[in-house]
C-alpha cells in the first residue's frame, strides 16, 4: 500500500485531467504515516471546469469512479475509447496476455525517442520554442516551492534532485542545476543521456558555485520485473546493456524528484508501482514534482506518434 501522498496542484485549480484525478484518486490513497507531497504543474487551458484533486477528497471510492472511469478519450487515429479502462484493455490487453502487450507498448515508445534528433526541439516535439516559457513558469513555482517549503536552502542546505525523463537534460541545465548542489538524470534512451551528460560535463557547462550534475541513470521509470522473472539467462543480456531492472533511488537522497513530460509514457499500475518505489528517495519533507499537460475538453487523447 502507498502511503498517503498530500497533492497540491499549482495553479491552484483542481484538474480536468482524467489521467491525473484519476491517479490522484486511485494511486495515492491510503496510510497515514511519513506523507511525501506530490505537486502538479499542469499546463493547459484554465477556462475549463475543473475537479477537486485533493488527494484526500479524492481517495473516496464514489468520486474515484465518477470521476477517473467515465471520460471518454480518443486516439490520434480519431478512434473514440468510451472510458480509460477500453483504452487500456485494447493497448495492454487483459491480465493473461498483459505481459507481452505491455512489453510491446514501452517498446513503440522508446523506438518513437530513439529516431529523435538529441536536441530542445527534438525533446519538445518540434515545439522547441517552448523551452523559455516552459522553464519560467518551472522556476517561479519552484521558487515557492523552495521558500515554502525549504526555509533553510539558503543557508547552505545541500539540496539534490532528480530529473526523471530527463532526455537531454534541457530542465536540469535550464532551471534544476541552478537551484540544487546536485543533480541526478534518470532517462532510458542512451542517445539523449549521452547528450545530456556531454552538454552538463563542467568543461561545457558553467554551472553556478560547484553545483553539479551527478549521476546519469539509463532506465526507464516503470519496473522491468517481468523481464527477469522470465528467463534466468537474459537478465545477465539486460544487465550488459546497461538497463538494470527497476530503478529504486538511493534512500533519502533527493529533496526534489522532478518527473515532467514523460510519465504518459507509464501504464496506470506502472505509475503507481514507480511513485511507491521512488518515494523512499525523498529526503524527510521531500517532494515530487510532476508537470504534465492537459487535455483539453475533459477526454483524455492516445497519441501514436506520441506529440
Ligand atoms: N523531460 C524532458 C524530456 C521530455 S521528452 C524535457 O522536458 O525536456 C520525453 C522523454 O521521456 C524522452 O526523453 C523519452 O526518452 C522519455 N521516456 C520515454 N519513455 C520513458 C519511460 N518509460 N521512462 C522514462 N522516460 C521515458
Amino acid at each position: 500500500m502507498l502511503d498517503r501522498l498530500r497533492l497540491h496542484v499549482y495553479p491552484k485549480e483542481p484538474l480536468t485531467c482524467a489521467k491525473l484525478t484519476q491517479y490522484a484518486s486511485l494511486k495515492l490513497e491510503t496510510k497515514r504515516r511519513a506523507k511525501p507531497t506530490l505537486h502538479l504543474l499542469h499546463v493547459g487551458r484554465r477556462k475549463e471546469k475543473l475537479r477537486s484533486a485533493e488527494a484526500g477528497a479524492a481517495a473516496d471510492p464514489k468520486h474515484k469512479e465518477s470521476s477517473a472511469m467515465e471520460v471518454s478519450g480518443l486516439d490520434s487515429d480519431g478512434k473514440e475509447f468510451k472510458n480509460a479502462e477500453e483504452m487500456w484493455r485494447e493497448q495492454i490487453g487483459e491480465d493473461g496476455e498483459q505481459q507481452e502487450k505491455k512489453t510491446q507498448w514501452y517498446r513503440e515508445g522508446i523506438s518513437y525517442w530513439e529516431g529523435v534528433e538529441a536536441s530542445v526541439d527534438g525533446v519538445l516535439g518540434g515545439f522547441g520554442n517552448v523551452n523559455e516559457v516552459d522553464i519560467k513558469g518551472s522556476e517561479a513555482f519552484l521558487q515557492m516551492l523552495l521558500s515554502d517549503r525549504f526555509p533553510n536552502a539558503r543557508n547552505n542546505q545541500h539540496l539534490v534532485a532528480l530529473d526523471c525523463g530527463s532526455g537531454i537534460g534541457r530542465i536540469t541545465k535550464n532551471l534544476l542545476i541552478r537551484y540544487f548542489n546536485e543533480v541526478d538524470l534518470l532517462e532510458p534512451v542512451s542517445h539523449f543521456l549521452d547528450a545530456a551528460r556531454e552538454s552538463l560535463a563542467p568543461e561545457n557547462h558553467m554551472a553556478p558555485d560547484m553545483h553539479k550534475a551527478t549521476n546519469f541513470f539509463c532506465v526507464p521509470l516503470q519496473g522491468q520485473r517481468e523481464k527477469n522473472k522470465k528467463v534466468g539467462s537474459k537478465k545477465v543480456k539486460i544487465a550488459k546493456k546497461g538497463i538494470s531492472a527497476d530503478f529504486t533511488p538511493e534512500t533519502g537522497r533527493y529533496d526534489v524528484i522532478w518527473v515532467q513530460w514523460c510519465i504518459g509514457h507509464l501504464t496506470d499500475d506502472d505509475f503507481v508501482s514507480f511513485f511507491k518505489r521512488a518515494k523512499v528517495g525523498l529526503k524527510p519533507g521531500g517532494f515530487f514534482v510532476l508537470k504534465e499537460n492537459i487535455a483539453r475538453s475533459g477526454t483524455f487523447l492516445l497519441s501514436h506518434s506520441l506529440i
